[in-house]
């Protein structure tokens, strides 16, 4: 169906009918002027993040509906790097001619099932035609008690560093993807992704690490210093170190990194420690704790102890298992390219 057809109140009544409505906070959703969030004695959190085509994602190989999954769980994901809950969430679309109904849809299909993943409601968002790509702003606002949140800021020295799950899978999907992209272009072979479902996966289909920052309440641990994962370790714990003014050593062997991450990289002959350490996208939680709880954390069993935090002026290092030091270097990672 031609989004013409049915114009822009059309498709937004479509793609927010029987929105069921899942936070008490929640008193009014979509249909007004504004929606309205209860804000009860918790600290409000709010982010926001936008998606370009072409810049952050590519429709040849991103189907729409993990895009709209992973609109929403990106920034879902930046909340949880607060130690807080999403809640609610605003999308703002624009939309070239060449979309179907259908198509947007699509995309909405993938938002509502993150979101009923994560008991977000959807409340509220507005609708534009674009004249080129495809462009999803989303905003997302969630809620943590006042003595839980966890900034970038409060690392201190002796602190250990800890990672979620593993690094460098979501980059070594990307770079498949683009190759067969290239290949496909070129008039070759039609892409072959078999044998690669994860690190494919991990690009496509990120996963907003709630049950990180669930297991780290039950644990009774609230970290000092706490940042996500998107754009490479380097960069996050670089961040880190500068707002919490202090230093930090990283241990290459401690780095946790899939074995079809390091089976790609071996294909692709490249170190798969570039794509942990300056690749992007792993939307994992890299956090601090104060060194006494290193067992409790041990103990979550989901966890990797990477490293610890120095004194300020002692500068950012990876350690090598044998070798010098090296200086960790910000490459940042630049989406899609
Ligand atoms: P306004 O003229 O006040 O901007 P709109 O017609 O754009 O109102 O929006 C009407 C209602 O639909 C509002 O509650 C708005 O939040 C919601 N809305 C508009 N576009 C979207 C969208 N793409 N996704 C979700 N909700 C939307
Ligand atoms: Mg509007």
């Amino acid at each position: 169906m031609n989004i013409g057809e049915i114009g822009e109140f059309g498709l937004i009544e479509k793609l927010t009918k029987d929105i069921a409505l899942k936070n008490p906070t929640t008193v009014k959703g979509v249909g007004d002027d504004a929606a309205v969030i209860a804000a009860h004695m918790e600290e409000t959190l709010v982010s926001t993040d936008m998606l370009l085509e072409g810049v952050h994602f590519d429709l040849t190989y991103t189907p729409l509906k993990h895009l709209g999954c992973k609109a929403a769980m990106v920034n879902f994901s930046d909340i949880y790097a607060m130690n807080g809950y999403p809640r609610q969430m605003l999308v703002a679309i624009g939309i070239s001619k060449r979309f179907t109904v259908e198509q947007v849809e699509e995309i909405y299909e993938g938002m509502r099932f993150a979101c009923d993943l994560h008991g977000v409601d959807l409340v509220g968002g507005d609708t534009t035609a674009s004249l080129t790509g495809l462009t999803i702003c989303i905003t997302v606002v969630g809620a943590c008690e006042p003595d839980k949140v966890v900034y970038r800021s409060g690392a201190k020295p002796a602190d250990l560093i800890c990672v979620s799950g593993n690094l460098g899978a979501a980059y070594m999907g990307l770079l498949l993807l683009e190759r067969e992209k290239q290949v496909f272009e070129a008039g070759g072979k039609s892409p072959q992704l078999e044998g690669h479902d994860y690190i494919v996966g991990r690009f496509l289909k990120p996963e907003a690490r709630k049950d990180i920052v669930d297991s780290l309440r039950e644990a009774e641990i609230v970290p000092t210093s706490m940042i996500d994962i998107s754009d490479g370790l380097s960069s996050e714990v670089l961040h880190l170190c500068k707002q919490s003014n202090v230093g930090a050593r990283l241990f290459l062997d401690k780095i946790p990194v899939a074995r079809d991450t390091n089976r790609m990289a071996e294909e692709l002959n490249m170190n798969p420690m570039t794509a942990a350490f300056n690749g992007g996208e792993d939307y994992e939680l890299l956090f601090t704790i104060p060194l006494p709880l290193h067992d409790k954390v041990k103990d979550l069993g989901k966890v990797d102890i990477i490293g610890h935090i120095v004194e300020p002026g002692q500068g950012a290092y990876i350690i090598p298992p044998d070798g010098e030091p090296i200086k960790l270097q910000a490459q940042g990672f630049v989406h899609g390219k």
